[in-house]
């Protein structure tokens, strides 16, 4: 419980949705998921008005969310009202498909105060880039960024733009994930300064088996190495456990078997490691060998090229972490709704363990109602703060091959623990995905 929630410092990262309208239909979108609930519609300065006061303790705000930022004519007048009130050093940014992106718009853009640009690009093979991100006719991203680079030297030259850093985010996924090391390259080639690479989140049944992360944490690998061994010198496979498992009558050697696994599950407990042996019988070999030989290769040559690359963990975290709460970040939709993170603030269907799963929107406040910083000190938001950087509920991935109705249906109103915050089953704090903040 807060002491005192009035003291809760405010936001340091603003993450606002422009918009909800967009030029493209990708495939992989939040919007193609056959739950999604997300009207579309602009946000008005109204908004964004109720937002300035937690500004000059700012140090990042990011225009992104389920729509393209370019549609609205307003972001530069959004971006120059936000910039004369945040601190030297800020940074202001936002996710882009960059298909609006030509000179104009990002001479005004940043002139306006806009520092960071992100631009998703999924493949440097544009027959892939066009498969993956669907627009109307096809769309060439490589003049785009040719032209971003040279704008930015323009207003560098003229040191009216400030440090601009210019990016691309790039969801990796089975059909792209040979393309890493080239996408290095050539952000090398365009002068690029980061890539952000985040696994794909699975809105349908088409890209669930898209992933390349893989279920089993690197801890409870490595006690599944250890008893592996302890099975092998006894002249026993854990790999039988699965199939002995539900035997009624179990010889002398699969009792044994079922005592070890017993104990190797029980060890790995006492040290918080939890063991799903459906996860880790199911691992392919060489699965992970496959991704780490690529991101290696990539980070590799990031540093080569002075590139900021982020990649996401091949294998979830054990000790979750929720970099959005940690980092003091707040949410704010179109129609002015404040949510805490990227998982909640919209309404959509995700899969999981190969079970639809509804997630709903979860707002502490209205901005038509109350302004930013209100909402963020309200007690029951500080609470819901507290509580999810206690880590004190149930982790679904670690803990459960399938998923049950708690965490299935929505709305969410509690766990297996009883808890009433919607984290257990959330794939931001494993460390999976990763986004412009
Ligand atoms: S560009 Fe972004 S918001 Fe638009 S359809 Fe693609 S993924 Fe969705
Ligand atoms: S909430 Fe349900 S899915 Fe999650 S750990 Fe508990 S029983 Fe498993
Ligand atoms: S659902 Fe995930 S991202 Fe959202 S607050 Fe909880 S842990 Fe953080």
């Amino acid at each position: 419980m807060l002491k005192d929630h009035t003291e809760a410092p405010l936001p340091r990262k603003l993450i606002v949705e422009p918009t909800t309208r967009c030029n493209f239909q990708c495939r992989m979108c939040v919007k193609q998921s056959a739950g999604a609930r997300i009207e579309e519609g602009d946000l008005s300065s109204r908004i964004l008005d109720q937002c300035l006061e937690v500004m000059p303790g700012l140090d990042s705000l990011v225009f992104t969310g389920i729509g393209e930022p370019l549609l609205h004519e307003d972001i530069e007048t959004f971006a120059a009202q936000a910039r004369s009130r945040m601190p030297n050093g800020s940074r202001i940014g936002f996710q882009t498909n960059g298909k609006l992106l030509n000179r104009e718009r990002s001479l005004s853009l940043f002139d306006s105060g806009v520092n960071t640009i992100c631009v998703s690009v999924d493949s440097i093979e544009p027959a892939l880039f066009n498969d993956i991100r669907t627009s109307d006719g096809f769309f060439d991203v490589n003049p785009v960024i040719e032209s971003l680079g040279r704008n930015r030297a323009e207003v560098t030259a003229k040191k009216t733009g400030g440090d601009i850093r210019l990016g691309v985010e790039f969801v990796v996924m089975k059909q792209n994930l040979d393309q890493l090391p080239g996408l290095v390259r050539w952000a090398a080639q365009h002068q690029l300064d980061f890539i952000i690479v985040s696994h794909v989140v699975a809105y349908g049944k088409a890209f669930q088996d898209q992933a390349v992360f893989l279920n089993n944490s690197y801890e409870s690998m490595a006690w599944f190495e250890i008893y592996r061994k302890k099975a092998e010198a006894a002249g026993m496979d854990l790999q039988e456990y699965s199939r002995m498992l539900w035997k009624y009558h179990k010889t002398e050697q699969e009792t044994e078997l079922y005592r070890l696994m017993d104990e190797f599950k029980r060890a790995a407990q006492d040290q918080g490691v939890y063991i799903n042996p459906v996860h880790l019988f199911s691992e392919k070999k060489g699965a992970y060998d496959a991704v780490r030989t690529r991101f290696d290769h990539a980070e590799q040559l990031a540093r080569q090229y002075g590139i900021e690359l982020t990649l996401p963990r091949i294998r979830p975290k054990t000790n979750r972490r929720c970099d959005f709460i940690e980092e003091g970040a707040v949410f704010v939709t179109w129609d002015g709704q404040v949510s805490p993170c990227y998982f909640l603030w919209h309404q959509y269907e995700v899969m999981r363990a190969g079970n639809i799963k509804q997630v709903s929107p979860l707002y502490f406040g209205d901005l038509h109602q109350g302004t930013l910083g209100q909402i963020w000190q309200q007690r029951d938001y500080a609470e819901f703060r507290q509580k999810v950087i206690a880590y004190d509920y149930p982790n679904c991935h670690a803990w459960c091959d399938t998923r049950c109705d708690y965490v299935l249906q929505a709305p969410f109103y509690q766990d297996c623990y009883i808890n009433d915050i919607p984290c257990c089953d959330c794939y931001w704090s494993l460390g999976l995905l990763n986004c412009l903040t």
